[in-house]
């Protein structure tokens, strides 16, 4: 997460935001396989603007917010207002299962405070109970200290008196990222809050921050604007740079590399 706030230059409460959104889709994502690969988009009328991650099932996650400078008052409780900053709007998650269509799944958003939203997600348009907890915990120097959460699905043959355990065990939950910034990892987390359930371990798998972007494939998207525009290009500005919205990095095109890929372009157009 911390690598994320420094690619994009977040601000508090966008740092908050993307890092509860960036820690949901990582959840979500625990049931992939494969290449498989899951975008969660947040489509809210906050300052924010479109909150979007991608998360993999190699455990690679990746992700921006339209306007990264945001930092709103406090709420009365002290947390950062990501509610504000994310606005009304809807919840989209996308499942890119490898197959033709990938399935689209969109749920009006409750609250913006994106745990929320999941869990509503999941009870609404996957049809499992869920609990979601998500937590951030910014610095006072706007550094990402700690990020986390946990995801609590019931299981189809579920017993009730699982269900009443759950629900006290949610509601007895601290606030994750304090217990995360001390030193707390998911292990830990679920022991402590839901280790009367009685416990077994299935997998694990490490998460990082990892982008899919590379030169060729913006060389590509450069081809792809044709002949004219490519021309038009060169003549204007003489050389083009272009920026990852994923992870920002920033590739750029000189006049002759442009030149090379109006000739490509060229020759694919007459192909
Ligand atoms: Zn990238």
């Amino acid at each position: 997460m911390e690598e994320a706030r420094q690619r994009h230059g977040l601000w508090p409460t966008a740092t908050a935001a993307l890092g509860r959104a960036m820690t949901g889709a990582a959840l979500l994502a625990a049931t992939l396989k494969g290449e498989e690969e899951l975008t969660l988009q947040l489509v809210g009328d906050g300052p924010l603007g479109r909150v979007v991650v991608v998360a993999s099932a190699t455990g690679a996650v990746r992700g921006y917010v339209e306007h990264p400078e945001v930092h709103l008052p406090l709420k009365a409780d002290g947390h950062l207002d990501v509610g504000g900053a994310v606005g009304q709007g809807e919840l989209l998650v996308i499942r890119d299962l490898g197959l033709k269509e990938p399935y689209v799944g969109r749920v009006p958003l409750v609250s913006g405070e994106i745990g929320e939203d999941l869990a509503y997600y999941l009870a609404h348009s996957e049809q499992i109970p869920s609990a979601v907890a998500l937590g951030v915990l910014v610095d006072v120097d706007g550094r990402a200290r700690a990020a986390g959460g946990l995801m609590i699905q019931l299981m189809p043959g579920h017993r009730e008196e699982t269900v009443a355990a759950v629900e006290q065990a949610v509601q007895r939950l601290p606030a994750l990222s304090r217990s995360i910034d001390g030193g707390r990892g998911p292990r830990q987390l679920a022991e402590e809050h839901l280790g009367a359930l009685g416990i077994r371990w299935l997998a694990e798998r490490p998460l990082r921050f990892a982008c899919t972007c590379s030169r060729e494939r913006f060389e590509r998207g450069l081809v792809a604007l044709g002949p004219e525009e490519l021309q038009a290009l060169l003549e204007e500005q003489g050389e083009a740079e272009t920026v990852c919205r994923f992870c920002a990095a920033q590739y750029l095109f000189d006049r002759e590399d442009l030149e090379r890929l109006l000739r490509e372009a060229s020759g694919s157009a007459e192909a």
